[in-house]
């Protein structure tokens, strides 16, 4: 059964073929152990995108193909472009990676690359990893991608799309995946307090931009944010792209809420954790868990993308 809430942000997925499943019967829903919140998994959504993928590539005749762009030996960003990589092989997709050292790595050169994959017809996205080295003008190198093949939506023309409601234009994965998750879950949003903890251009701003577009009332915190255990417990769903490790208290969460974890991080015994301390769990209605939440649901939505790009070549999009 496909999801009954007409997410505004899925219309032009929709128009290629994707659906968002509902997952609506809650005895079959993973619980967290010990608690009565119910798991998001992204593991799960993510795993349905990849197979959609597949199953819609069967009747187009162009293969949708990424290409990496990786600058330094960032071994954080190795992994992360080789989940990426790997999610793509196993769709059966085309993904290339072009590494430069950081030593070579200059805003020019790395304009040139862009521009000669802005040339090729056969990359459909072109996915520049951040962070890039200091010395090099990161602003200009993603300026650099033309629209029809920014993957991240990351650039101001999709960005300015999305900010005027306007559903045309590539959305950035991490939040787009989190609307997913929500709507699969059935979720509702209409009306809810949303806090956004982050303001950050890629995480932060348009997931609050998405959750209003969705009528949910919409509260930013950030770094300077005062009282953030106080704004936190007013939110209904409550979303947590900080980047501190374990910063989302119990004391911060309002009974019934649903709590959605960006944060990823390493503890000292080098477990995986988020933003939101596990132990808050048990006041909430739903979480995403970490790892296994947003990270699969970020590359899932990096794959629905590129499709996007490269079944919508010459068409109106
Ligand atoms: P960022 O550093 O650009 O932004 C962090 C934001 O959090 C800033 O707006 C800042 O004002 C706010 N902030 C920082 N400390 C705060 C505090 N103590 N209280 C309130 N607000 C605070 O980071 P980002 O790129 O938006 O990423 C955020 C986190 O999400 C990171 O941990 C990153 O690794 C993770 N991330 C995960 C995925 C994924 O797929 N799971 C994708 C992107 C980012």
């Amino acid at each position: 059964m496909e999801t009954l809430l007409p997410l505004k942000c899925w219309t032009r997925a929709q128009q290629h073929g994707f659906r968002i499943p509902q997952w609506t019967d809650p005895l079959a829903h993973e619980k967290f152990p010990g608690t009565n919140c119910t798991v998001l998994s992204g593991q799960k959504l993510s795993e349905e995108f990849r197979n959609q993928a597949k199953e819609l590539a069967k009747s187009n005749s162009i293969k949708p193909n990424l290409t990496v762009l990786l600058v330094g030996e960032d071994p954080a960003s190795r992994v992360y472009v080789s989940n990426k990589t790997k999610t793509f092989a196993q769709a059966g997709f085309g993904s290339h990676l072009i590494e430069v050292p950081a030593a070579e790595a200059t805003t020019e050169l790395l304009q040139k690359w862009v521009h000669k994959l802005n040339a090729d017809p056969s990359v459909h996205g072109i996915l520049v990893q951040l962070p890039l080295p200091k010395h090099v003008d990161a602003a200009a190198v993603l300026g650099a991608i033309v629209l029809e093949k920014d993957v991240d939506g990351f650039l101001p023309g999709n960005v300015g799309l999305l900010a005027t409601g306007q559903f045309t234009g590539t959305l950035s994965c991490t939040p787009f995946g989190v609307m997913a998750l929500l709507a699969a879950y059935n979720v509702s949003l209409a009306g809810k307090n949303a806090v956004v903890i982050g303001r950050s251009n890629i995480v932060g701003k348009p997931m609050g931009l998405m959750l209003l577009s969705e009528d949910c009332t919409v509260t930013y915190a950030h770094s300077r944010t005062q009282n953030l255990q106080g704004v936190c417990a007013q939110a209904d769903i409550l979303v947590a792209a900080a980047g501190q490790a374990l910063l989302v208290k119990p004391e911060f969460v309002k009974p019934g809420a649903v709590l959605i974890d960006v944060g990823m991080h390493r503890d000292s015994a080098g477990k995986l954790c988020g933003d939101i301390d596990p132990d808050c769990f048990s006041k909430a209605s739903f979480a995403s868990p970490v790892p296994k939440g947003v990270g699969p649901m970020t590359i899932a939505m990096l794959l629905v993308n590129t499709c996007i790009n490269a079944w919508g070549q010459g068409k109106a999009q």
